[in-house]
């Protein structure tokens, strides 16, 4: 008889959006005449760049053709694509990494959740707290993180991110071996220094830990103490895997488009990291279409370039709309320098969901409750500056007229 993966089963309900998705939706359906305007979700507006849409269009011609057309691509993505990320994410930065320690994919989502293949259930896996709950659900599916209980899964180490620790994880004080790391992070938008990120570094080579770098929002990083890669630090190559996105830098959201990379230097008991994902990728994954890959080129070119950063600045240009407002109010925020979330604390101590709720009713604003990302998200909303700079003004009059 067949056996399903049991691990599945300890998951709790992804309650989360689809719980915010219903009381919207009640929200609505009780007040249809009430405008509704969404703050919550991490998803981008804005077309994609001209520049994208034409290496695109040019890349859909070539498939019509016998000589242009393209069937099943490299796993780890065409050359010229490798070739240009390693050009201008890394060795523009003074990073030496090879071609061959670069995969592209179809999303940061789906390696941060898949890289989970090349590692023993045996492994002990911290997150912080506050988190992206990919890391904690697909440990869990993976059967790494054990129970699920007090809303905690009792076999991963919690890294409580809080205002008195300013939102940076402390190394934790038990031997961890695999440590994701988020920054600019999702959700707090707290971005952390190449000094903050130093005695990681020594931390997982002194304890032979790999340190799982998520780094989805480097483009929104201002900051020139804020590093772009975790490569830039000194024996990070030893230590770290980076996950980087098309998604929020260029808004391949919809189109995927991401890549990893796992440097030669990284080695967990003699063992290459870079060769156990090559073989993974080669048997699960097809790569991503010729065409894709081309648009995610032309983010590289001159023109690009130029208007892929206009689309930052844009979103950049709302958060900071969304912190000076609150601000007015009252409200204690982070994060929206160097990210494109906010991460405000509730007024009076309010739960987040309560303080969710009075948003919605009262202000027509959805936003993510805080204590949905981990118990110490509690006391805590997300915003997230993906809006039109219309509907971000008009939300932030709105909130502002009620508190
Ligand atoms: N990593 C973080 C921290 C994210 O917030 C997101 C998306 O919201 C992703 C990864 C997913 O990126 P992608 O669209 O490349 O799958």
């Amino acid at each position: 008889m067949a056996k399903i993966n049991e691990n599945y089963l300890k998951l709790p309900g992804s309650y989360l959006f689809s719980t915010i998705a219903k009381k919207v939706s009640a929200y609505s359906e009780a007040n249809p005449d009430k405008e509704i305007i969404k703050m919550g979700i991490g998803d981008v507006t804005k077309p994609l760049a001209p520049s994208v849409i034409d290496a695109m269009r040019k890349a859909v011609d070539e498939m019509g053709t016998a000589e242009g057309f393209h069937g099943y691509g490299p796993e780890q993505g065409y050359d010229f694509l490798r070739n240009k990320i390693v050009e201008k994410d890394y060795k523009a930065r003074g990073i030496d990494i090879k071609a061959d320690e670069v995969f592209v994919s179809d999303g940061a989502k789906s390696d941060c959740g898949n890289i989970g293949d090349i590692f023993s259930k045996d492994n002990k896996v911290a997150v912080c707290d506050p988190v992206y709950p990919v890391y904690v659900d697909t440990n869990a599916m993976a059967g790494r993180a054990g129970e699920f209980q007090d809303e905690h899964w009792t076999n991963l180490y919690y890294m409580p991110c809080t205002e008195e620790n300013g939102f940076m994880p402390e190394l934790p004080k038990e031997k961890v071996d695999i440590i994701y790391l988020c920054f600019p992070n999702n959700p707090t938008g707290v971005s952390a220094t190449r000094e903050q990120l130093k005695p990681w570094i020594k931390y997982a080579k002194d304890n032979g830990a790999v340190i799982l770098y998520d780094s989805a929002y480097e483009a929104f990083i201002t900051d020139p103490d804020v590093p772009h890669s975790i490569y830039e630090l000194d024996g990070a190559k030893e230590v770290a895997i980076e996950f980087r996105s098309f998604s929020k830098t260029a808004g391949f959201t919809g189109t995927r488009c991401a890549y990893t990379v796992i440097p030669r230097e990284l080695k967990v008991n003699g063992t290459e990291l870079n060769g156990l994902w090559n073989r993974r990728q080669c048997t699960k994954f097809n790569g991503v279409p010729y065409i894709i890959q081309r648009g995610a080129e032309a983010v590289y070119s001159d023109e690009g370039y130029k208007q892929t950063r206009e689309a930052i600045a844009y979103y950049l240009e709302n958060a900071k709309i969304i912190r000076d407002a609150l601000t007015k109010v009252g409200l204690t925020v982070y994060g929206g320098e160097n990210a494109p979330y906010i991460w405000a604390k509730t007024p009076d101590g309010m739960k987040s969901w309560d303080f969710f709720d009075k948003l919605l009713e009262e202000a027509g604003v959805v936003t993510t409750p805080g204590a949905g990302f981990g118990p110490s998200g509690e006391g805590y909303i997300r915003l997230t500056a993906f809006s039109t700079k219309e509907n971000t003004i008009k939300a932030m009059e709105k909130i502002q007229a009620i508190l």
